[in-house]
């Protein structure tokens, strides 16, 4: 017997009102249905001989087409609704496992080192839920995992923000994150016709790549991303002022900062969104450089 692919509109609802499922939207529940756009995400990347991560399969439409095109696919589903839907949906398909898992509290290393049948290239490829996009993606990058690529779809403007370049309105500590360890760009925008029921956001497919290493160098990460996060900390002000706003305005701080900020060569009254990637890296080292010279700061 032939199967209509589950992402089309008329097996979607078939498969809903076999299994009398209902949307949660707390859960960010919005499901594809339109099978080219699926295709076309899993085509975003080649998948071949790959081991495939998704998280929140739903009732499988996206799975369908890992389970196609890659080795082997780990799917991570929070709502238990969603594990006979689909025990039932991609029973064709033996080189899929569904935990019925937050993934947010799985320890993604061990559940792939115990599922995936031998180690393969690792990528991500999902469609998130909205509301907690930005944890899952934190909690994927800094697990231990050596994710190669990641192909998800997400509010377009988390992917505006998550891709964007200095001086720009998009542009934040997001962007420097995960651009410190991968380049990243928007592959396509999706329309809001093609999920059942539609988001009221417009979403985008963000790839991922991982680089070889990261970006800039940096002799201290900790030390990086509390500057870059510093440097956004209140949008409209100088970088002088986020910056005593961040590591104090004793005398000798501001001290420790207009040094670090000479030497640098960075003008304090830049606003932050201005900085590239690589001045931040240059002020955070020279900031940890001269962090020796003061003991009261190692705080800092
Ligand atoms: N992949 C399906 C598709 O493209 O049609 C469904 C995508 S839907 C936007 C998001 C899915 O993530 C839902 O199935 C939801 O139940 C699941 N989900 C929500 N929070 C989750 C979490 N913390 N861990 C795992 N899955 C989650």
């Amino acid at each position: 017997m032939t199967y209509k692919e589950i992402a089309s509109p008329s097996r979607t609802r078939e498969i809903l009102q076999k299994h009398g499922f209902t949307f949660k939207k707390s859960l960010g529940q919005n499901f594809l249905t339109e099978p080219n756009i699926l295709r076309n995400i899993a085509d975003v990347v080649d998948l071949k001989n790959s081991n495939v991560i998704e998280i929140g399969p739903g009732i499988g439409a996206l799975t369908e087409h890992l389970a196609k095109n890659a080795a082997e696919v780990l799917a991570f589903e929070i709502d238990s609704r969603l594990i006979p839907v689909l025990q039932d949906t991609l029973s064709p398909y033996e080189n899929v496992t569904v935990v019925n898992q937050d993934v947010l509290k799985a320890n993604l290393t061990e559940v792939v080192a115990t599922t995936f049948g031998q180690p393969r290239p690792l990528k991500v490829v999902a469609n998130l839920p909205y509301y907690i996009t930005s944890p899952i993606l934190m909690h994927l990058i800094e697990s231990s995992l050596e994710i190669q690529d990641l192909v998800i779809m997400m509010q377009k403007e988390v992917a505006d923000r998550i891709s964007a370049v200095p001086s720009t309105k998009a542009y934040g500590s997001l962007s420097i994150a995960i651009q410190y360890f991968y380049e990243a760009r928007v592959a396509f925008i999706v329309p809001k016709t093609v999920f059942t029921p539609q988001p009221n956001v417009e979403s985008a497919i963000l790839h991922l790549h991982k680089r070889e290493k990261p970006l800039v160098d940096v002799l201290d990460d900790e030390a990086f991303f509390k500057l870059t996060r510093a440097g956004f900390v209140l949008r409209r002000k100088t970088l002088w002022n986020n910056l005593l706003h961040v590591y104090g305005k004793t005398e000798s701080i501001k001290a420790w900062l207009t040094e670090a900020l000479e030497k640098s060569e960075i003008d304090p009254k830049r606003r932050g969104e201005t900085l590239s990637i690589e001045e931040f890296a240059k002020l955070s080292n020279t900031m940890v450089e001269l962090r020796g010279k003061h003991e009261f700061l190692s705080e800092a």
